[in-house]
């Protein structure tokens, strides 16, 4: 996950860069240049290409009344987040980052003067959970699969009396992590949790291993709205670090199955059921396009030189092009290692 570097900036660059920064550091400038007209040019073309992406960002959307959905700032290393006003409480999707939390918190008080009892983490990443002590401070319960609690004790090592693990490594480059403290789940499910007041049913379900081995969904039945966490994304935001893209797949098959008609991914903009498809699509044409390399028996030195010319190829089709972004290579090299690839050479 390489940090943004000085003065690169293309006209994709600067957005294709931030998902790795997904649970790595904050990014206060993605624009630095070497020249004031570099600079200008760069900016210009930084706000083309974020304008129609970062028209949403940090505000509050109603989904439908009463669940609402918030893009998280990508520039800040933020999740999305979603909330569901309950008869008595309120229930809200992700932690976030600490700094994502607190800008989250006030929001979700303007929609409802309900308390947020519940918490989920739809994974154990840091932009998604490492915000958990914040909302139990304030009184709510986290919660989230068994396999979610499973991962965090692995790479979060350090708070379970292991050596230190992601979250020092993160906290080394985000003060709002330092400041904190990793607060795991208290409430775990192993496959599945129902919350229903009578009104609103909230399902939370397990599918497989995608993003993560710990992967759940929120779903509301009656609305037929998912929440998806990083499972699924809308843009340039898939990290497969603790992912199985095969697995990955099947997962989407099935999440696809529960008809949902609003969507609300972990990064990028709400949509409808295409953003499933065309994520599952991405992951599709990914395999596609790195098995023929398998075949003619290619080095992993091969294939890493060949990814970006994947990318390139990739986006030629206008339903997944927007999936192609700064991770391609690692995006290349999962499939290539789930092919039975050796990893690529640094
Ligand atoms: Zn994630």
């Amino acid at each position: 996950m390489p940090a943004l570097e000085r003065g690169a900036c293309s006209e994709r660059g600067a957005l294709q860069r931030l998902p790795e920064l997904a649970w790595s550091v904050p990014v206060p400038n993605f624009t630095i240049m070497q020249t004031p007209s570099s600079l200008l040019r760069c900016w210009f073309f930084a706000a083309i290409l974020t304008a129609p992406l970062l028209g949403q960002i940090n505000t509050v959307q109603t989904v439908v009344p009463s669940v609402y959905f918030h893009e998280g700032d990508p520039r800040r290393g933020h999740s999305n987040n979603g909330w569901i006003v309950l008869a008595d409480f309120v229930v809200v999707i992700d932690a976030n980052y600490p700094s994502g939390a607190q800008i989250v918190m006030p929001k979700v008080k303007e929609t409802s003067d309900k308390p947020v009892r519940l918490v989920f983490d739809t994974h154990h990443h840091a932009d998604h959970a490492y915000g958990n002590k914040l909302w139990a401070d304030a009184g709510a319960l986290l919660v989230a699969s068994s396999g979610m609690l499973e991962e965090m004790k692995l790479v979060d090592s350090g708070a379970f009396g292991g050596a230190p693990g992601r979250w020092e490594a993160v906290a080394e480059k985000r003060p709002d992590v330092a400041a904190s403290k990793l607060k795991p789940p208290v409430m775990l499910f192993p496959k599945e949790l129902v919350i229903d007041d009578g009104q609103t049913r909230i399902e939370l379900r397990t599918f497989g291993w995608g993003h993560t081995r710990g992967d759940a969904f929120a779903w509301l039945p009656k609305e037929k709205i998912l929440f998806t966490g990083d499972a699924c994304v809308n843009g340039p935001h898939n990290n497969v670090a603790d992912g199985n893209i095969s697995e990955w797949i099947k997962v989407l098959e099935l999440v696809k199955q529960l008809g949902a008609e609003k969507v609300c991914p972990g990064h990028g903009p709400m949509g409808g059921p295409e953003i499933i498809a065309d994520q599952q699509s991405f992951f599709i044409e990914l395999q596609r396009a790195v098995r023929p390399l398998w075949d003619q028996k290619k080095t992993s030195a091969d294939v890493k030189a060949a990814a970006n010319a994947i990318g390139e190829e990739l986006k030629k089709n206008p339903r997944i092009a927007r999936y192609v972004g700064g991770a391609i290579g690692s995006q290349v090299q999962k499939v290539w290692t789930e092919f039975g690839g050796e990893p690529f050479p640094k």
